[in-house]
């Protein structure tokens, strides 16, 4: 089979939806996330009452979780020291090197881990090229400040044409 990088392995609506038994039953042991649009708005840096509760809920699971994000250090360690998340920053996803600061700081193999992101050809592509199963999330606003136009033209094509070679992935709010 040949192997479709743009693909991600599910689709949910927000990244709250997940629950520590959901992981677990897909042997997920620690989560990698994306930042801008994934956990939080630009618009609100400081993330939602949800996200917290989320946090809170996989801290108590014993389950690990990592911000990996292309923006600069400065930011992503304001949010993730607010809310108290390891973090790695200037990731340059797609790229392999970040993916594997990341599983270091969650202490887990790969096929342990999950990328959760709003973005096919940064997030999803990044973990199918490490093989970490990845899942997509909507994007919490529409009009991202860190996306360009032409990004955000690239990333509709590659959805439009994921959706057309897996009809059966669908957007849904659980990986069960
Ligand atoms: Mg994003």
């Amino acid at each position: 089979m040949r192997k479709d990088f743009f693909t991600p392995t599910w689709m949910i609506e927000r990244i709250y939806q997940l629950t520590p038994e959901q992981l677990l039953k897909h042997n997920i042991k620690g989560v990698i996330t994306d930042l801008d649009n994934t956990l939080i708005a630009w618009n609100n840096p400081d993330g939602t009452p949800e996200l917290r509760a989320w946090l809170s809920t996989m801290k108590e699971a014993g389950i690990p979780v990592v911000i990996l994000s292309n923006n600069n250090q400065k930011r992503v360690a304001r949010v993730a020291d607010e809310l108290g998340v390891l973090y790695t920053a200037d990731a340059k996803k797609p790229s392999r090197r970040g993916y594997k600061r990341a599983l270091d700081k969650l202490g887990v193999a790969p096929e342990e881990a999950v990328i959760v992101g709003d973005q096919l050809m940064t997030d999803v592509f990044g973990g199918n090229r490490f093989g970490i199963r990845s899942i997509l999330v909507m994007p919490l606003v529409e009009t991202d400040m860190v996306w360009t136009l032409l990004n955000r033209r690239l990333e509709k094509i590659l959805f439009k044409r994921m959706q057309n070679a897996h009809p059966e992935l669908k957007w849904r709010n659980n990986i069960v």
